[in-house]
Formats: structure tokens, C-alpha cells, sequence
């Protein structure tokens, strides 16, 4: 029954994707829009703004400070998705932390569907549970950014997780928020938010184990456990595992051997080590990952470190656009070809070529596999790890995965098998 309006400083024509999901409801007239800038008069008649948590300092955008004077009430989508979790018998799991929150919430969920709790998945990780039914027993696991914990904290400032998972840190995202100590203290939040519940848990990752909590919340620190082979590879995919384990164990009380089992059956997300096919050549074995989310240096080394486990080779095909961000961590692998692309791509190149460290300047994804394919050795794998953005080349990091996809199939044909380990 309320009448919208959607408003966005972007001209229609940069939001053909957007409005097209929307079309619908702008065909009924049940949605106006009012693009190519944010009309302040349209505060006037509002009861209600909505902010998408992406928009950055929103302490310091005209809009929502326009919007406070005039008392309209402010919202996100995340604060009203809350509202509808039930309380009582249902566990909450919320997670946050500079890298691992989707594969962690999305193992979590996993997890909790083979242990035949009912549970739903939503926050940063896409989607929304605004039109999900949620019933008393269900677990709802959330992934929130820093962002949406931003939010929160203004508009739900006694909502409380059962259980908290904080991955790690590391400073990032500063063009959301005004510098290290603001982007800490949303993560921080997370876990303030529980002196709000009763028996509450707060499940620290390795390198934030000092973090501190409210008095009332459990503190638990696990180590990964070596015996635990995860489907994902990798350290950091068997630390996942164990921070899902763990939450799962604290907030519902299930058996912690089982629910490490089941997270670690997780079979991955798209563009996260996503594993992109075994392909059978004259050379011998080459094995393909899809990890174009990987956009930090530090995610790439964790990249390079799991399949390491695996491979004799790796051809590591990094670089994108330039965030300022040091990249000459890339140049100190072993065992691996830097094979560089985009914007980064001469600057990574320069850094491997004082380290000695094997390496191609290729600038297009398509040469660089182009190049992995002819030079390839047996048991190599061929990695896209960019350690950067995308948007130098590409829309998202998703149509960069898909770019990658496809120059496999065109240089190495279609994929053989899957692995079995
Ligand atoms: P986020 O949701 O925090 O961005 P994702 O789960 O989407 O994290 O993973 C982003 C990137 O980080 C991927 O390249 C993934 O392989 C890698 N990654 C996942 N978990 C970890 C971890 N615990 N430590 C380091 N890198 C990780």
C-alpha cells in the first residue's frame, strides 16, 4: 500500500539492469523514479527512506542529512529484515570480518541443512528475506559488511546476534568508510551487539582473537583442525570450516565432530577457488580455480598457499585495476608463473622481475590462459587470483570469473572430470 519512489544519482541509462528487475512495478505505476540526482523535495512527502548500505559516508551525503532535519525516518533493507527473525526458540548467526564472510555464512547454512535444521541464508550475500516466511525454528545465518553493521548500529542499536563470527581483519574498504578506525569499529560492533542476548557466543578467527567482547559472551578461539579435509582447499577453507563448526556448536548446542563434517562437505561459492574443471592435454593433468573474487594480495596468497597443497605448478594469472593497494607480495611465490594482466599487471611484472620470480606480461585475460594453456606442465593448475578489482576490464568481478570460463573452453576445450580430492 505505500507508495515508492526510487531515487539514484545515476542516469537511467546506467541502470538498465537495475530497473529492468524492477519493470514490473514500474509498469503498474506502483514504483516512480526519480534518477540523475537526489531531489531533495522529495523528503517533503517521505514517512520513510530506505538506504542502500553501498552508499558511501552516508554521515556526510546531503540526502540522509536532509532527511534527519526533516525526521524522516531511515531505514536499510538488512534493519527491517532483522525485525522479522523470530526470537524466542530460533538461534541467530551473524558473520562479518574482512575476508570468508559469504564462503563461512554460506558454509554455515550448508552445514546447518545437512544437520536437518531448518535455516535461511541472507544479509551482504545477496538477495533479501524480505519476502521470506521465517517460522520460530528456523536459524537464520547473516552475513553482514561493515556497511550494513554501520547501519545497524543507527537504526537497531539493541538487535543481537546468538552467536557471532568475526573471520579476520584487515584494513580495507576505506572509500565506504573515512579510515581504518572507522571501518574497525563497524566490524567491532558486531561484537558489542551481544551484550543485548543472554548466553551469548562470540567466535574469533586467527588473527583476531584479541577482539574484545561483552562480558557476558563466551569467547571461543578455534584452531583448525588438521584431521578436517574440507572439499574447498586450503588453510583458510579448513579455518571456515571451523569458525561455521564452531558457531554451530555454540548457538544450537550440536555435536561439534558433526557439524565440522558438515561444513566441511561445502562445495563452494562461484568465484571464491571455485574449482573450474580438470582438463586432460598432451602435457599431463592441468587443473583449473575461478578465484576472481580474490581482489586483496592477502586472498590471493591464501589462494596460491591451498593449491600448493595439490599441484606441482601454478600459473597464476593476477592484476586488474589500481587501488594504491602494495602488490609486490605476488612476486615472492614459488613454484608459480606471475602471469599478469590489466592496469597492475607492468607494476607486478616490474616487482617480479627484481625478485627472479617467473612471470609473463600478458594485459588480457585471454592471452594470459592462452599463454598457461601452450606452456603448461604435468599437474599444473591454472589459477585467476587477481588480487585486485575489476573494473579496469570489466563490469564485476563475476563477468571477469565468466571471462576466465570461457577462455578455457576456447584454449583447452571443454573440462574432462572433477577432481577427487
Ligand atoms: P567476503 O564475503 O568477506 O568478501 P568471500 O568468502 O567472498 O569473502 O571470499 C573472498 C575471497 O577471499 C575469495 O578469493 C576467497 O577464496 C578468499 N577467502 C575466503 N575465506 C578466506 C579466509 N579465511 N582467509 C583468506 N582468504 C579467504
Amino acid at each position: 500500500g505505500a507508495r515508492v519512489t526510487v531515487s539514484d544519482r545515476a542516469a537511467a541509462d546506467q541502470l538498465e539492469s537495475g530497473l529492468a528487475k524492477i519493470k514490473p512495478h514500474l509498469d503498474t505505476g506502483a514504483i516512480q523514479l526519480s534518477l540523475g540526482e537526489h531531489d531533495e523535495s522529495l523528503l517533503d512527502s517521505a514517512d520513510i527512506l530506505i538506504v542502500n548500505p553501498a552508499v558511501p559516508r552516508p554521515w556526510d551525503n546531503p540526502f540522509i542529512n536532509r532527511a534527519k532535519q526533516l525526521c524522516v525516518r531511515l531505514e536499510t533493507e538488512i534493519g527491517l529484515a532483522i525485525d522479522l527473525l523470530p526470537q524466542s526458540e530460533s538461534r541467530t548467526i551473524a558473520i562479518t570480518g574482512s575476508v570468508g564472510k559469504s564462503t563461512t555464512a554460506a558454509m554455515s547454512h550448508h552445514a546447518l541443512k545437512i544437520l536437518g535444521v531448518p535455516t535461511i541464508l541472507g544479509g551482504n550475500i545477496g538477495g533479501s528475506l524480505l519476502d521470506t516466511t521465517i517460522d520460530a525454528n528456523t536459524t537464520a545465518v547473516l552475513e553482514l559488511s561493515s556497511a550494513m553493521l554501520h547501519w545497524l548500529r543507527e537504526t537497531r542499536p539493541d538487535w543481537s546476534p546468538h552467536a557471532a563470527i568475526l573471520t579476520g581483519f584487515e584494513p580495507n574498504h576505506l572509500d565506504l568508510h573515512t579510515d581504518e578506525h572507522h571501518y574497525r569499529a563497524a566490524k567491532q560492533y558486531l561484537l558489542d551487539t551481544l551484550a543485548y542476548t543472554p548466553s551469548p557466543h562470540a567466535i574469533l578467527g586467527p588473527s583476531v582473537t584479541d577482539w574484545p567482547t561483552p562480558p557476558n559472551a563466551t569467547r571461543h578461539t578455534p584452531k583448525p583442525i588438521a584431521e578436517i579435509h574440507p572439499v574447498l582447499p586450503g588453510n583458510h577453507n579448513r579455518t571456515n570450516a571451523t569458525l561455521a563448526a564452531a558457531a554451530i556448536h555454540a548457538a544450537l548446542g550440536i555435536d561439534l565432530h558433526s557439524a565440522t563434517e558438515a561444513a566441511a562437505t561445502f562445495p563452494g561459492l562461484p568465484h571464491r577457488l571455485a574449482f573450474a574443471g580438470v582438463r586432460r592435454t598432451k602435457a599431463g593433468q592441468i587443473t583449473c580455480y575461478n578465484d576472481s573474487k580474490s581482489t586483496t594480495p592477502g586472498t590471493t596468497t591464501a589462494a596460491v598457499a591451498a593449491l600448493r597443497e595439490r599441484h606441482n605448478h601454478i600459473w597464476l594469472i593476477a592484476g586488474g585495476a589500481d587501488k594504491g593497494t602494495d602488490l609486490s607480495s605476488l612476486a615472492t611465490f614459488t613454484d608459480t608463473t606471475l602471469l599478469t594482466i590489466g592496469t597492475t599487471g607492468p607494476a607486478i611484472a616490474a616487482a617480479a622481475a627484481s625478485a627472479n620470480t617467473p612471470h609473463h606480461q600478458c594485459h588480457t585475460l585471454d592471452a594470459a590462459v592462452a599463454h598457461a594453456a601452450q606452456h603448461a606442465q604435468p599437474n599444473c593448475a591454472i589459477l585467476l587470483s587477481p588480487a585486485c578489482a575489476s573494473w579496469d576490464q570489466f563490469p564485476n568481478y563475476e563477468s571477469r570469473g565468466d571471462a576466465f570460463t570461457a577462455a578455457l573452453a576456447t584454449h583447452l576445450g571443454a573440462p574432462d572430470a572433477t577432481p577427487d580430492s
